[in-house]
């Protein structure tokens, strides 16, 4: 999902997996205002490699994909496999 910096409107991207089901106070990299994120449900949100939220550089240590993503990953891995064959 994404949220916006109130200050500076800033947006960032957080992956499904690592958004907190309530709230959570966050901090905006750009300017540093640190507000309180409200999320609640989102079920549509793709998760996003790499992010650059204040939680996401701390924690994610590699990118994060989705099912969906990791199959079509696995499909063109397997097309480029055929093409060089
Ligand atoms: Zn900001």
């Amino acid at each position: 999902m994404e949220i916006f910096c109130p200050t500076c409107r800033e947006g960032y991207r957080i992956p499904c997996m690592r958004v907190p089901k309530t709230s959570r106070m966050v901090m905006c990299n750009s300017c540093g205002t640190a507000w309180k994120q409200f999320f609640g449900a989102e079920p549509n949100f793709i998760a996003s490699a790499l992010d650059q939220s204040v939680e996401t550089q701390r924690e994610v240590r590699r990118p994060i994909y989705s099912k969906a993503v990791l199959q079509v990953l696995r499909e063109e891995a397997a097309l480029e496999a055929k093409l060089r064959a």
